[in-house]
């Protein structure tokens, strides 16, 4: 169970390699998924009797259905290079949270059963039999790994630590022995279609809401749609957009962007969240599940693309895994990428002049940019190596004066993960998300000094929400984390007057959402 109280740790000048403090962060687990929530992912209730030869079994398919986790498993040589780069360790001190001893929790239960050496002299090899409390170790440890994979972009093999933690993490939960946030907000998405339970008249009602109070601030009626057949474009965003600071005005500056290049586009009640907790826990079966809905909502809705919102791991799964769990979309525009991501249009636009901007409207800021890890890690944008990199920071610097980057360590490939991501942004492990957040903090806390930084904009919710909750453990305010988007949705000049508008005088945007509906 996580601890009540915990100390926040100090911020240092230059990040320091901390003493060792063996087992300090082992009480840190995340509260056990219910029977009911378990089932209805099709996973058993509770501990099963037999759940040793159960767990063994299921690594023995993960070792034939993923060839990387064998040869993760096999090739470490132990040459210690990984071990100062995780988050975790740098925040909390304890030497399991270095990936190789997180790795190696895994790795001498596989040797034990699946090696010769391992199974002759277990001793020799380091390998040990799954007791429960090996199992205990694992439910702790594996829940203090954000799958973040900065340990692999160091490691000289490659090793995705991340890979082996989402292993893990499934031969808990086919045992019995499931996480309650990411278990029951998986079967949300299910079953409703988003992982915050919002239904579709509340869906519709929060954005009809949105679209008035955008009428009052700005004099134009930039639209909000659900469900409008023949839209162009379909947006999957996160829920967390639909209503949450910083995420919403997110939400506002997309529907800006489409508003005045003249897109139309649609969001959709039945596939109306971008997050896709099936990664964290490792289940191709239920990562698909949520994948499917969103071929379905495009099928249903006859859109020509797909669009992903401000999301660090959605665009994970998005860019990497959506073809292979629902494609082939070759119903879609081939013009398009599938899919594409919010900020490649957007970018795309402003080459193309097709954007009014002022800069000058976020004066008021001195921004850096917080590279999300999934993001950074795990995907790409646009047609170049390094797109994920440039292309948000081309968008903030067309759209804002006063631009900074964090130091060179902690951004792009080496970006620190936020401390809440892989599915452990839940308040029964806030310790583990205050302390994980330190490099990051410290970073921020450089820049702010040096160059008078004010804000940080980030493309993932769940990096946003993390930041909003531990920015006040660091002396920094709530509302220091903004949405990229935001940025753009401020120096968007948007009149009555600038809408692009036909030869009957109606803006474009009104009459390709007319002919959609
Ligand atoms: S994947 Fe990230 S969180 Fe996990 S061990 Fe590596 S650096 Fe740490
Ligand atoms: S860097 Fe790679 S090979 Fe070296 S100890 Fe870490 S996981 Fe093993």
């Amino acid at each position: 169970m996580a601890a009540a109280e915990f100390d926040t740790p100090e911020l240092k000048e230059y990040p320091v390699i901390p003493r060792l403090q063996e087992g300090v962060m082992k009480h840190s687990q995340p509260y056990t998924a219910k029977a009911e929530f378990q089932e209805k992912l099709g996973f058993p209730g509770e501990l099963v009797d037999n759940w040793q030869q159960v767990a063994i079994d299921k690594m023995g398919e993960l070792n034939k259905k993923y060839r990387s986790l064998s040869v993760y498993l096999d090739s470490c040589v132990k040459c210690g290079a990984c071990t100062d780069k995780c988050h975790y360790y740098l925040g909390t001190t304890d030497p399991k949270n270095m990936p190789v001893a997180r790795q190696d929790l895994y790795r001498k239960v596989y040797r034990r059963y699946f090696t010769l050496s391992g199974k002759l002299f277990p001793k020799l090899v380091g390998a040990e039999d799954l007791t429960k409390e090996v199992l205990d170790d694992w439910y702790s440890y594996f829940h203090q790994c954000s799958q973040c994979r900065r340990c692999s972009v160091y490691c000289p093999y490659g090793i995705d630590t991340a890979e082996i933690s989402m292993a893990a993490r499934e031969v808990m939960d086919t045992v019995g022995v499931g996480q309650k946030y990411c278990n029951e907000i998986i079967g949300k998405a299910q079953t409703i279609g988003n992982n915050l339970g919002l239904p579709e008249p509340a869906l519709i009602n929060t954005l009809e809401g949105l679209e008035e109070d955008v009428e009052e601030e700005t004099g134009v009626k930039v639209r909000f749609p659900v469900d409008e057949k023949g839209a162009e474009v379909l947006l999957i965003t996160p829920s967390a957009d639909f209503f949450a600071e910083p995420h919403i005005d997110g939400l506002i500056g997309y529907g800006k962007v489409f508003h005045q290049a003249g897109i139309s586009w649609t969001l959709s009640s039945y596939a109306s969240e971008a997050a896709n907790f099936g990664m964290f826990i490792g289940s191709y079966e239920n990562m698909q599940k949520l994948a499917l809905r969103i071929r379905q909502a495009a099928l249903d809705l006859g859109v020509k693309r797909i669009v992903f919102g401000e999301c660090g791991h959605a665009w994970r799964v998005a860019y990497s895994f959506l073809n292979t769990l629902a494609g082939p979309f070759d119903f879609l525009d081939p013009n398009y990428p599938v899919p594409q991501h919010i900020c490649e249009v957007t970018h795309g636009l402003i080459k193309e002049g097709k954007l009014t901007l002022d800069p000058s409207l976020n004066d008021d800021m001195v921004i850096t940019y917080h590279d999300s890890c999934n993001v950074a890690r795990a995907s790409r944008m646009g047609d170049k190596p390094g797109g994920q990199f440039e292309i948000p920071r081309d968008i903030i610097k067309a759209v804002c004066n006063n631009y900074v980057d964090m130091p060179s360590h902690a951004i792009k490939e080496g970006t620190y993960c936020c401390g809440g991501g892989g599915g452990l942004l839940t308040d029964d492990l806030i310790e583990l998300r205050v302390k994980g957040a330190l490099p990051r903090m410290e970073a921020l806390k450089n820049v702010v000094d040096e160059y008078g930084v004010t804000h940080m904009a980030a493309i993932c919710a769940i990096c946003k929400s993390q930041f909003s909750k531990v920015f006040p453990y660091y002396d920094f305010t709530m509302d220091q984390i903004i949405s990229l988007h935001q940025l753009v949705s401020n120096a968007i000049v948007l009149t009555p007057e600038n809408a692009t508008e036909d030869d009957d005088g109606n803006d474009t945007d009104d009459k390709n959402q007319a002919e959609a509906a």
